[in-house]
């Protein structure tokens, strides 16, 4: 005997695909303006190995630009909404934090006192959403969106819990996890992986607390030459910042040529290199022996470091919002716009469009 179909069910307002840092920040957004959001993420175990890009991101806001755009201008300032956002919804993880640069001298860093720098702790941050979202009212709904289709004046949904929804308007924020969603997404959103290893404490031999960032990230220059790869490549980049009541350390970044999300590397061998490329700097050394845990997470990045926020093209009533270079900087500056563009009146809406475009994000299949 058949399997009757599982009833439709009607989703009023915007339905968001994930809830990492990006569908997190604009469900806020979009509560405040007035609109009902309903936010679908799959569960997550504590322990799980294989996260999301938020969970083990580590956080860090330069209170000043990182590139000569409108955005990177604006997203230097990432830590005047972090606080408004703190102050309306309670303790979100950021705070002001010391920065230090490795690598001026071996084994030493050099305190730069004089930059504004903070953190959004995202062991704080990660706890804290569930609770913030159903404060706000947005509705959660645990599961992972399998199929995505256009149906009658809305889109259609299938989850892996076997609920299929209905909703008028749909955005992804599935990170990585986007394209397999929506294939026909601008070429320039990829994806790549990224580890780090946990540990239990802050290293007492490196003083307080600090954020330990190298000068420049390596990541950064293999994320621009991404679409020329003809093979995979890895970078590691030593850094060091606290999380929680421990530490993250280090970053490993694999990117493989092409647009798919792959599978994720083996843990066992993203650890090895992620120590041996620590082992090798000069600041690093000292620490690639010290107990801790694997973490990966499918990362997406727009190469161009433009990301994807707005409509996607050939498909009304579906927006993407991902492919941040620096998620934490940029989306606190454009998911309140994304929002407004959204669901505003015309006139805010359409001031919000202009914004969007002054910072060269708009449109999203530009
Ligand atoms: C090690 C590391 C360090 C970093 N450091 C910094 C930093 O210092 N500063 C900074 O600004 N940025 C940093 N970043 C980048 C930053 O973490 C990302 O830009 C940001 O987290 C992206 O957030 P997101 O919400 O777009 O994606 P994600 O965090 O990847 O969230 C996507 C969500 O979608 C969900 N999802 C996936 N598929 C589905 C599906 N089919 N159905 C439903 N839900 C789905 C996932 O479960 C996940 O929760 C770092 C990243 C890494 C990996």
């Amino acid at each position: 005997m058949q399997t009757p179909p599982a009833a439709v069910v009607e989703v009023e307002g915007v339905v968001i695909v994930g809830g990492g840092v990006a569908g997190s920040l604009l469900a806020l957004a979009l509560r405040e303006q007035g609109v009902a959001v309903t936010l679908i993420d799959p569960p997550v175990a504590v322990e799980a190995q294989s996260v999301s890009a938020t969970a083990i991101s580590y956080g860090a806001l330069p209170g000043w630009p990182l590139a000569a755009t409108p955005l990177a201008r604006l997203a230097a300032g990432a830590s005047r909404h972090w606080r408004r956002l703190q102050q309306r919804h309670g303790e979100l993880g950021w705070r002001r934090q010391r920065l230090r640069l490795n690598g001026m001298r071996a084994g030493l860093g050099a305190t730069t006192g004089w930059l504004p720098f903070a953190q959004v702790d995202t062991a704080v941050l990660m706890a804290r959403l569930p609770v913030l979202l159903a404060a706000a009212g947005v509705q959660r709904r645990s599961a992972r969106v399998q199929s995505l289709a256009p149906a009658a004046a809305g889109w259609q949904l299938g989850l892996d819990d076997g609920a299929t929804c209905r909703a008028e308007g749909v955005v992804l924020a599935a990170g990585a996890a986007c394209r397999t969603l929506w294939p026909a997404l601008p070429e320039r959103l990829r994806s790549s992986w990224a580890a780090v290893l946990e540990l239990p404490a802050f290293p007492p031999g490196l003083g307080p607390a600090a954020a330990w960032l190298p000068q420049r990230f390596a990541r950064v220059e293999l994320e621009r030459r991404a679409q020329t790869l003809v093979q995979a490549e890895w970078v590691v980049d030593p850094g060091l910042v606290p999380w929680g009541t421990g530490a993250l350390l280090g970053q490993l970044s694999l990117i493989r040529p092409g647009g798919a999300l792959e599978p994720p590397p083996l843990a066992a061998g993203s650890e090895q290199q992620l120590r041996a490329g620590l082992a090798i700097t000069p600041w690093g050394a000292a620490l690639a022996g010290q107990p801790g845990r694997i973490r990966e997470a499918a990362v997406a990045f727009c190469s161009g470091g433009v990301p994807l926020v707005g409509p996607v093209p050939q498909a009304p009533g579906l927006w993407v919002f991902s492919g941040f270079s620096a998620g934490f900087s940029q989306v606190p500056v454009l998911a309140p716009l994304l929002a407004q563009r959204l669901a505003a009146a015309p006139g805010p809406a359409a001031r919000a469009e202009r914004r969007l475009q002054r910072m060269g994000v708009w449109p999203a299949g530009g």
